[in-house]
């Protein structure tokens, strides 16, 4: 039996790194709607354009075309033994689908990882981190010895303080995302996070899949927490 696995987490609780540790232990690829989306950027069709525009906009692809690509990327070949799907689903409706889809194929998925983390540690990973052109990244409120940090208050005061970011020893100026930049953006994106899980929370949690991972914790402690629940997950079935 194949290995699907749906990973959801908040902004800030550490789902890339995740899913690309069991894209190597267990050779499944990630299956990102919103990357998938973002990948018809470069065409140029009627079809795509709206996706284009809805995703601008902000607002979600609706169920019928979401569940389509999901359908197409599981029919590639790298995604016969399993897949981690990422942003997806995200309605009562896709997850509804999702059940029916894989169950045509004789499969289900395994478990749904919910990346448990403190919303005010969330908040203050996204606002304070800054990263090196290299891509080194530091955090005005942990990893943040040999940086030194200072808000600089805007001309006018129009916009909120900049987070101004040294490298002591070598004078370069970090870069911080122009998203994380404004507390009350990192704020809504956290509220619509637990808006929409909400309801899919519920969903599997009804089935018994939901399985909640502690995240405020260092990278390979939270990888070690999945790799039980999967493992044990392989032995049920
Ligand atoms: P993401 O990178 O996951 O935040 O997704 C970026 C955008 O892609 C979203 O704002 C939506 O417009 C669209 N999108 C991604 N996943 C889904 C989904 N499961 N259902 C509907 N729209 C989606």
């Amino acid at each position: 039996m194949a290995l699907f696995v749906i990973l959801m987490g908040v902004q800030g609780s550490g789902k890339g790194e995740q899913a690309r540790f069991m894209q190597e232990a267990y050779g499944i690829p990630q299956v990102s709607t919103g990357d998938l989306f973002r990948a018809m950027k470069t065409r140029e069709d009627e079809f795509a354009r709206g996706v284009q525009q809805t995703m601008a906009e902000g607002k979600l692809i609706d169920d019928a075309t979401t569940n389509e690509i999901v359908r197409q990327r599981l029919s590639e070949a790298d995604a016969q033994a399993g897949a981690i799907f990422d942003g997806y689903p995200r309605t009562p409706d896709q997850a509804a689908w999702l059940d029916q889809y894989l169950a045509s194929k004789g499969e289900k998925i395994a478990a749904v990882l919910l990346l448990d983390i403190d919303l005010f540690t969330a908040f203050k990973r996204a606002f304070g981190r800054v990263s090196s052109k290299a891509g080194v990244s530091y955090n005005l409120y942990s990893k943040n010895s040999g940086v030194s940090f200072e808000w600089v208050e805007h001309p006018g005061s129009n916009h909120p303080p900049r987070l101004k970011a040294v490298v002591t020893a070598t004078g370069e100026e970090l870069n911080r995302r122009p998203d994380d930049a404004h507390a009350h953006a990192i704020i809504k994106r956290i509220d619509t996070f637990i808006e929409t899980t909400a309801p899919l929370i519920a969903y599997y949690e009804s089935k018994g899949l939901v399985k909640r991972v502690p995240a405020d914790q260092p990278i390979a402690g939270v990888s070690d927490a999945i790799r039980a629940i999967l493992d044990a997950a392989a032995q049920a079935r």
